[in-house]
């Protein structure tokens, strides 16, 4: 089992006039196996939630608690994060020049499990999962993410993602820059991680589109750093019809 509680999280980034408060109070649970969407405009704080539970440097946790079975994950370093089985795909992955695909699956999955994999398995496995993700062999050899195209980025994190097999997935706008034959692809890889035993899954999209293909348990509307409204799939269909305005103007009607 796997579960992520996040509770009354507020966090702040460094600006130029000052610490900026960016999350307001985030409480959510992803209870064991379920998968969550988490919706909303353009600025709202997505991102920032997703990377504050990674633990980028760059956010301030001011309050509130994150926890991964009990575990204090707020305490624990960027390294220890992923040992304790999160993982995360970035909106924008990064370029690592001259370190491979294949050397780079094989780092992470060495520094995961506290000793490298064995050879002839893992290269089956490594092949196995570009495969499943419509990626060529010799994918393997290029620099990570240098010259991948938006499709390339997206389905190599979630070939990652099948290899290192984490307990909680957060995947960042998986679905930006992929036309419909590779959301496809990505989708159907976050559904084979989903079924697996116990697995949570943190969806952060801006569209509904990917929701045709994978199915959240919950749908969790972020404006203005907040929750502000929560429910089951029907909800994503709602928002399809209806837009975010609504839970903008809400949000401006508060302050
Ligand atoms: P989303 O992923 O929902 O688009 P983000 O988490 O990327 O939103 O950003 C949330 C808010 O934080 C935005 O309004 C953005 O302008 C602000 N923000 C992020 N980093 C900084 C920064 N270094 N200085 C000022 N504002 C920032
Ligand atoms: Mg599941
Ligand atoms: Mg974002």
């Amino acid at each position: 089992m796997s579960t992520l509680e996040i509770k009354d999280l507020h966090v702040t980034v460094e600006t130029e006039d000052g610490a900026k408060e960016i999350l307001k109070g985030v409480t959510l649970t992803i209870e064991d196996g379920s998968t969550h969407a988490i919706m909303g405009p353009n600025g709202s704080g997505k991102s920032t939630l997703a990377y504050s539970i990674a633990g980028h440097p760059k956010y301030t946790i001011t309050g509130g608690t994150v926890t991964l079975d009990g575990e204090d994950v707020l305490a624990m370093s960027v390294d220890e994060r992923a040992r304790a089985g999160l993982f995360l795909a970035m909106q924008y992955p990064v370029e690592v020049p001259g370190v491979s695909v294949s050397n780079f699956l094989r780092t992470a999955k060495t520094a995961l499990d506290g000793e490298s994999p064995k050879l002839r398995t893992w290269v089956k496995d490594v092949n196995g999962a570009l495969e499943k993700m419509n990626l060529d062999p010799t994918f393997s050899a290029r620099s990570v993410n240098e010259g991948f195209s938006g499709g390339e980025k997206k389905r190599h994190e979630i070939a990652q993602l099948d290899l290192l097999d984490p307990k909680v997935a957060l995947l960042d706008e998986i679905d930006s820059g992929l036309d419909i034959d590779a959301l496809k692809v990505v989708s159907d890889g976050i559904n084979r991680f989903a079924e697996r035993d116990g697995k949570g899954v943190l969806l952060i999209t801006h569209y509904t589109r990917i929701l045709r293909y994978v199915k959240p348990d919950f749908v969790h509307v972020f404006v203005n750093g907040r929750i502000a409204e929560e429910g089951g799939p029907e909800l994503a269909d709602q928002l399809e019809a209806e837009g975010y305005d609504k839970y903008i103007k809400a949000d401006q009607q508060e302050l």
